[in-house]
């Protein structure tokens, strides 16, 4: 059962602020006893890892339920390399999602969530080219910034800081957990950061290791811990809490088994203090560790001993006495956190309700917002509203006693002023690097992702005591069929552009037109002159560049754009005439798991001009685990027609000049299995089967052999995008009709050559190419074709899938010869 508690934070509670965990402010009595057993433990930890789902969500469900220390994870990136399994989202959008899904793992399991800077440009075979790729100083200065925030005794790594990692981009997860536990110390290191946070020496860093790719006696020395544990306060287990908060990661086909009773996990010494049993030995976990601490403690025992779970209002003066002996000591690294969260507790024992909701999906810069609040006070508790301060700086006096049991509300109207920002993800505000996200504040590595522009914030006397409760604005639609569903609501630009294609293609210095909408997100009428910049070598003329939007008004116009011969690849950028307003394309990501994220970024379309010779063939396609590839293939003229197991024919595949297979076809598809023999049959009758990479480990296996002869597949890739390429068969039909392929071809790859090459094969297989990695051995079998009677059989390990949509004319010139034999 997934609890549909939204986004509270208390504007005071610095640590509610860097997870945003949407949170309810009233909680059951026994949630409520739990957040306070952690903060009587004045202890953190932070997980270190690469990756959105690296986090070992058993480890950081213990620690958080079981334990009481509050812990986080620091994620070096927010994933946007890796694959999407239930959508479109590749690259930053996917980096959204996979963001959001962290937090809403988090929200289950109770922790913190942390980035850095860095971006998740894709697999990675050394930790050397990843923190070169990374800007290893800025990433090293990012964690040591997290560790000097956050405060932890302890910091564990998920990986090794070695090869065995596998992933380069998880071995430098721990090296650069290692040296950032030395550093965090220092005032010589990242003097810069010393101004927001202090220096901080973490007591110990262990790395949670695993069973696997080790030996016995490796395991042997391996410190073994019991993670399984009950948590009678959430009636659940440890271990099914880190299920749930897995399976939250959609995107990456993460649903999991709920995981029950005992777990072993293995942890190995790195740095700082050794121990022999448990990873938190030796830790003062502790109000004692701080001056004039005893009596907090003190007074959280007597909270304890007296806790009332039928009616937690009556433990409120217990919390005030807490809080009182906490604001009473001298300042230390705990003491503002837990102030605030205390503070919240006792809001989320007095079970006041805050809410400011509106009926509009979204709101412009100059627009207004109406806004429903409703405050309501459930116990026999005296609570007095003072006044509602709003995001926009207006503040409403109220001073009103709010009977037990009574709802206060009022409907206002409120002006969205020009201070306030438009709504989109911080670290996409800037064009990024290839490594690399741009944003220079150091605060905002202290929030997973920004809180709203829109917010309402309540002033509350409990017991005539000053308190404060801060919620986003929310969307709230009543449906039928499910309830109340709450929707952040975006500040959006003025005017904002949709973009259907981010890719334009001109072949043969073709002119193309393209449609995009302009919408006006405001009640009043604008008018404004668009203009555009191209890269070198191409024109552009616009439908329209003088418009006149009607309030709420959408229009659809198009730009002709036409390369001439030494046209550059690049970006068509918009922008306003004479206005500093940049000109925004308006992005969403959306799904029912999530909440609605929307990204606002410079309006472009990436240009590409291909000069390939082209016919108007037809191809049968086989799904695979999802590329463009059949758009992609039409766009360039081709007929493409879909092969699925209800609509195979065996006779109808002599039609086709060409059957690819999407990527993975061969481990995603059960029924091929029965149909390879066709294919076979088919190339033998002078058909050209084009199999795209499959993988082979212990996840996947070929649902049917790809050819009737000899065809290993093996797990070598090739990383570099820009690695040497040795041509082996320069006179290979595929290298030279109807395209000439040279080394200019290979000019401007993105992410890699290659993945999952071919690793021995028949002698009815000929390479046509050799390459590899700095340092490695050559390979060659990431292209090989085969003749078989009167057709071919052809399998590429080429990223065809990631080149194509990237617009890479020589990977477009490869492939049209490929598809043309
Ligand atoms: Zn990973």
């Amino acid at each position: 059962m997934k609890k549909l508690f939204f986004f509270f934070f208390l504007s005071i509670c610095i640590l509610n602020a860097i997870g945003q965990n949407p949170e309810r402010q009233i909680k059951t009595s026994s949630e409520i006893l739990l957040e306070l057993k952690k903060l009587a433990k004045p202890t953190r930890v932070l997980y270190v890892a690469a990756h959105p789902d690296d986090e070992n969500t058993r480890v950081i469900s213990w620690l958080e339920n079981h334990r009481h220390i509050e812990t986080a994870y620091f994620s070096f990136t927010r994933g946007d390399g890796g694959q999407n399994l239930i959508g479109s989202e590749k690259g930053p959008l996917l980096g959204v999602l996979r963001t959001q899904e962290l937090l809403e793992a988090r929200k289950i399991d109770g922790a913190t969530q942390f980035f850095s800077h860095a971006i998740d440009f894709g697999y990675s075979k050394s930790s050397d080219e990843t923190l070169e790729i990374w800007n290893k100083d800025q990433v090293l200065g990012d964690l040591v910034y997290a560790i000097r925030y956050f405060k932890p005794d302890l910091i564990i790594t998920r990986f090794p800081p070695n090869a065995q990692a596998g992933h380069g981009h998880h071995a430098a997860s721990a090296i650069l957990a290692a040296e950032a536990f030395d550093l965090a110390p220092l005032a010589s290191a990242y003097p810069n950061q010393l101004g927001r946070v202090s220096t901080w020496q973490p007591f110990r860093l262990v790395w949670n290791s695993y069973s696997w790719r080790r030996s016995a006696e490796e395991l042997e020395e391996d410190v073994k811990i019991n993670v399984g544990e009950a948590v009678p306060l959430l009636g659940f287990s440890t271990g099914e809490i880190a299920s749930r908060a897995r399976s939250m990661h959609k995107c990456q086909g993460f649903g999991r088994n709920w995981n029950r009773g005992e777990i072993t996990e293995y942890f190995k010494y790195t740095k700082g203090a050794n121990f022999t049993s448990d990873i938190l030995e030796g830790i003062n976990t502790s109000w004692g560790r701080f001056d004039q601490g005893e009596k907090v403690q003190q007074s959280f025992n007597q909270l304890f001993k007296n806790y009332n779970y039928e009616h937690p209002w009556k433990n409120i003066d217990n919390m005030f006495a807490v809080l009182r002996e906490i604001e009473k000591m001298p300042e230390n690294p705990f003491k503002e956190d837990a102030t605030s969260k205390i503070k919240g507790l006792i809001i989320a024992s007095a079970m006041v309700h805050f809410d400011a909701t509106s009926s509009e999906k979204s709101t412009s810069i100059n627009d207004s917002l109406n806004i429903d609040l409703e405050l309501v006070a459930y116990q026999p508790i005296n609570v007095e509203l003072k006044k509602i301060t709003l995001f926009n700086g207006n503040e409403l006096k109220i001073n009103q006693n709010i009977g037990a049991n009574k709802t206060w509300e009022k409907s206002i109207k409120a002006h969205v002023n020009g201070s306030t920002k438009i709504s989109t993800p911080y670290w996409l505000e800037e064009d990024a690097s290839f490594g690399s996200y741009s944003f220079s504040n150091l605060k905002e590595l202290e929030i997973a992702v920004n809180s709203s522009e829109l917010w309402a914030s309540a002033s509350i006397l409990i017991n005539n005591k000053p308190l404060e409760i801060k919620t986003s604005i929310f969307n709230k639609v009543i449906k039928p069929d499910f309830g109340e569903i709450y929707e952040p609501i975006p500040v959006l630009a003025p005017i904002t552009f949709e973009i259907k294609n981010p890719l334009l293609i001109s072949i043969n210095g073709q002119s193309r037109a393209l449609s995009f909408t302009l919408s006006n997100n405001t009640p009043n009428e604008i008018s404004r002159e668009l203009d555009f910049i191209l890269p070198k070598g191409w024109t552009g003329e616009l439908e329209q560049s003088i418009l006149t939007l009607k309030p709420f008004e959408k229009v659809e116009s198009t730009i002709r754009i036409t390369p001439t011969e030494n046209a550059e690849n690049g970006y068509l950028r918009f922008f306003w005439k004479n206005l500093q307003d940049p000109a925004l394309q308006l992005q969403q990501v959306k799904y029912p798991h999530i909440l609605t994220q929307t990204i606002q970024d410079g309006a472009k379309i990436r240009l590409s001009a291909v000069k390939t010779k082209l016919s108007n063939k037809v191809i049968g396609y086989i799904p695979g685990a999802g590329d463009d590839i059949p758009e992609i293939l039409q766009n360039l003229g081709y007929k493409v027609e879909v092969l699925e197991q209800s609509n195979w024919s065996k006779s109808k595949l002599s039609s086709y000049h060409t059957i690819v297979t999407g990527i993975r076809a061969y481990n995603t598809n059960d029924w091929l299995a029965e149909k390879a023999e066709d294919l076979w049959a088919y190339a033998k009758n002078g058909g050209n089967l084009l199999v795209q990479y499959n993988t082979l480990n212990f996840l996947s296996n070929l649902k049917a052999p790809i050819a009737p002869t000899d065809l290993q597949l093996g797990r070598n890739r090739v990383t570099r995008e820009d690695a040497e390429i040795t041509i082996l068969e320069p006179k290979h039909p595929a290298l030279n009709v109807p395209n000439k392929i040279g080394e200019k071809d290979f000019e401007n790859w993105v992410q890699e050559r290659g993945l999952y090459f071919a690793e021995s094969w028949s002698k009815d297989f000929t390479p046509l190419f050799e390459m590899n990695d700095p340092g490695e051995e050559p390979h060659q079998g990431s292209l090989l074709i085969g003749n078989f009677g009167k057709g071919h059989i052809t399998y590429a390990g080429i990223s065809f899938f990631r080149q194509l949509p990237a617009g890479v004319p020589g990977a477009y010139r490869l492939f049209v010869n490929l598809i043309e034999m």
